[in-house]
């Protein structure tokens, strides 16, 4: 295994960052397909209620049309249709995610106009990083059946760590975080393979990865004891966790930069980050430094950033 990664995983609020976020990724492949499931059934039910939303666009709108209200009127009736079924209206709605002319037909584009910004690309609930389909969630009011307190308190937690500008967070705040994940499942149990998935995230937050780094040194297939089974952790596997984790980082430092909302330091407590592990900075370097340039492009960027990389 790479000695970096060893090192990584013998911080341990380094794991604790790593966990926590992997959990959130656990819990999303088990309820993506609950999740899309009654996109499906809210889409339909939409187009059963009202009539004009079943007329089709005529001239391909995009989003911008949409937040200048030029777009064509089945299009505008989906918008309006999307306001009435939101639980904060009054919020900013990410019509950026949205191709509108696709409102009629396709589920999905209908559920990212309930998510953060940057979900353009994405067609499936599959595809969607924990805090889409959280905020989705929260958001929609199709899913009023559960405590909307809880989900916000899971959001929170969510924010914490991806914006934990060192990429630790101590043992304390994984007690809370656990009592969060507990309850946000508990909202759930309907959800089949729940218990297990329960079981499984609880799992997560107990292993000890420094464990895995030891065991993993002489052999790429590592087995942690368990009470009650055997936690088969690949290196590779621990990687894709980062890989994962690093990549939704990046990807909101990229909005921001593209929404001139730039935050320097973060940037360069990433870049740090990175260059400290040379085996993540060549895989990631290359991708921060088009986010730093696309900053000073937009001409927020302060001086410091543009000594990023250049250490
Ligand atoms: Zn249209």
């Amino acid at each position: 295994m790479c000695e970096d990664l060893v090192v990584r995983l013998n911080d341990r609020e380094y794991t604790n960052w790593l966990k926590a976020g992997h959990c959130l990724y656990i819990l999303k492949d088990a309820l993506h397909p609950f999740i899309e499931e009654h996109m499906r059934a809210f889409h339909r039910a939409l187009l059963r209620d009202e009539p004009s939303l079943r007329a089709q666009c005529p001239r391909s709108c995009r989003s911008g049309d949409i937040k200048l209200s030029r777009a064509c009127t089945p299009c505008l009736q989906w918008k309006s249709e999307i306001l009435n079924h939101h639980r904060q209206p009054d919020s900013t709605l990410n019509w950026d995610n949205c191709t509108p002319s696709a409102w009629r037909t396709q589920h999905w584009e209908l559920a990212k106009a309930y998510m953060p910004r940057g979900q353009a690309r994405v067609h499936a609930a599959h595809q969607c990083d924990p805090s889409a389909l959280l905020n989705l969630i929260n958001y929609c009011d199709r899913f009023t059946f559960v405590h909307s307190s809880y989900v916000r308190e899971l959001i929170k937690c969510r924010n914490e760590l991806m914006h934990s500008a060192n990429l630790h967070v101590s043992d304390e705040w994984i007690k809370n975080f656990k009592g969060a994940l507990n309850r946000f499942v508990q909202l759930f149990s309907q959800v089949p393979n729940m218990t297990l998935v329960e079981q499984e995230l609880t799992k997560m937050l107990t292993v000890d990865l420094s464990i895995c780094a030891t065991d993993a040194v002489d052999s790429t297939d590592m087995k942690v004891e368990d009470d009650s089974a055997n936690y088969n952790i690949r290196p590779e596997l621990i990687s894709q966790w980062e890989a994962d984790l690093l990549q939704e980082r990046l990807r909101e430092l990229r909005h921001m930069a593209d929404n001139e909302t730039m935050d320097t330091d973060q940037l360069m407590m990433l870049d740090g980050f990175l260059q400290e592990n040379k085996d993540l900075s060549q895989r990631f370097s290359a991708e921060l430094q088009a986010i730093s340039a696309l900053g000073m492009d937009k001409g927020r960027v302060d001086k410091q950033s543009s000594d990023l990389g250049q250490k």
